[in-house]
């Protein structure tokens, strides 16, 4: 039975056809759904009752259900979703004054195996359905909305999505861009593309496609700034080196909505946190109008990293805005509740035996 949150409005207005209804009937729809989070056709009091029945019997409004909700001291919510045959996968609302900022997954699990991150260790299942995005916006908008009125409504409510949690969404591109489609659309979530974000690992021809499909703000998760150590810890690098992603970044920003690429930078201890990896990087990127966001690595069980000093982190942020780098360095939030970047972990059912490997390899 189809899913209404398997689609965009094209895909609605197409599916409507077939049964017959015209596009402002999906439209109306669209907006009971995403807008109004109902998932009960006969609330639908402005859609006609024939069509109300019909809907009640030939689709579904499905999200993922809800296996936990944790709050972080810090007011992180983490929420861990079943997605169905022992899959789970994880969402994160970070509240901040003005706004409030959903990381949401676009796998169970992932397959790029970086050697920093929790969610690449254990190992890859299968790419999420569009339903399955949408579902973590749809029903943290349903799950915030329980509490409103007992707390601020400053970032109480969804008003940026980053597409940092489990998973390479590039490596999921379809359903990503579908279900950014419904994130962007005024008759669904109506959120501007400055707000958001993309973030990849640097899967070079998908980058290319969504700058033409679906041009969104874009993240690169950077790390090193030379293929030597970038192939040592993003592995997908060895597939797409430095100048070709480099280069990937500038065709970017061309149709991007905002002026810049933010390159994510984990600072690791010993490994990519030197001054020389800082001078490194200004000329890695000289040609590429950008911002650093510095994330002190986060560790998890089995890591065989350790986190920069925040001296370190200073330093280096220093010498990056020497040369008239814009740097922010991400306060790590939720990581009482294992939400910080990188330590998202679900639970995942491997389909490549990775986590037969040992963690300390690299
Ligand atoms: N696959 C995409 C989306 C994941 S975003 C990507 O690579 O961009 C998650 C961000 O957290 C990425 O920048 C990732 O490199 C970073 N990260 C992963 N493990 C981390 C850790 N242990 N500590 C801090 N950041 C980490």
């Amino acid at each position: 039975m189809p899913n209404l949150l398997d689609y965009d409005l094209a895909g609605l207005v197409g599916w409507f056809a077939e049964l017959g209804e015209k596009p402002f009937r999906a439209r109306q729809v669209m907006r009971w759904v995403h807008r109004e989070g109902c998932d009960d056709f006969g609330a639908m009091t402005d859609v006609a009752k024939s069509l109300r029945v019909k809907l009640g019997e030939q689709a579904e409004i499905r999200a993922p259900a809800l296996l936990r909700d944790d709050v972080s001291g810090d007011g992180t919510r983490k929420w861990l979703f079943d997605v169905g045959d022992g899959n789970a996968v994880e969402t994160v609302f970070i509240p901040e004054s003005g706004r409030g900022t959903l990381c949401v997954s676009s796998q169970a699990g992932c397959a790029l195996d970086c050697a920093f991150c929790a969610t690449g260790k254990q190992g890859f299942s299968r790419n999420l359905e569009v339903g399955e995005i949408l579902g973590q916006l749809w029903l943290a908008n349903r799950l915030l909305g329980v509490a409103a009125g007992t707390e601020e409504d400053n970032g109480r409510v969804v008003s940026n999505v980053v597409m940092m949690g489990m998973g390479e969404p590039l490596a999921n591109f379809d359903n990503v861009v579908t279900a950014l489609r419904v994130m962007l659309d005024d008759h669904a979530y109506g959120l501007s593309r400055r707000r958001v974000t993309v973030s990849t690992a640097g899967v070079v021809p998908a980058i290319d496609r969504l700058r033409d499909e679906c041009p969104v703000a874009l993240a690169v998760s950077l790390h090193a700034p030379d293929d030597a150590l970038r192939d040592r810890l993003v592995p997908l690098n060895r597939k797409y080196p430095l100048r070709g992603l480099m280069a990937a970044c500038r065709r970017y920003l061309e149709r991007a909505p905002r002026d810049f690429v933010t390159f994510e930078y984990v600072m690791i201890d010993g490994v990519n946190d030197g001054d020389g990896h800082a001078r490194a990087l200004i000329a890695l990127t000289r040609d590429v109008p950008c911002k650093f966001n510095l994330i002190p690595f986060n560790p998890f069980p089995h890591s065989a990293f350790a986190r920069s000093p925040v001296e370190r982190v200073r330093r280096f942020a220093g010498i990056l805005l020497d040369s008239g780098i814009i740097v922010t360095t991400r306060r790590t939030r939720g990581d009482d509740v294992a939400a910080a970047c990188g330590q998202l972990a679900g639970q995942v059912r491997d389909r490549t035996r990775r986590t037969l490997q040992t963690m300390e390899e690299v």
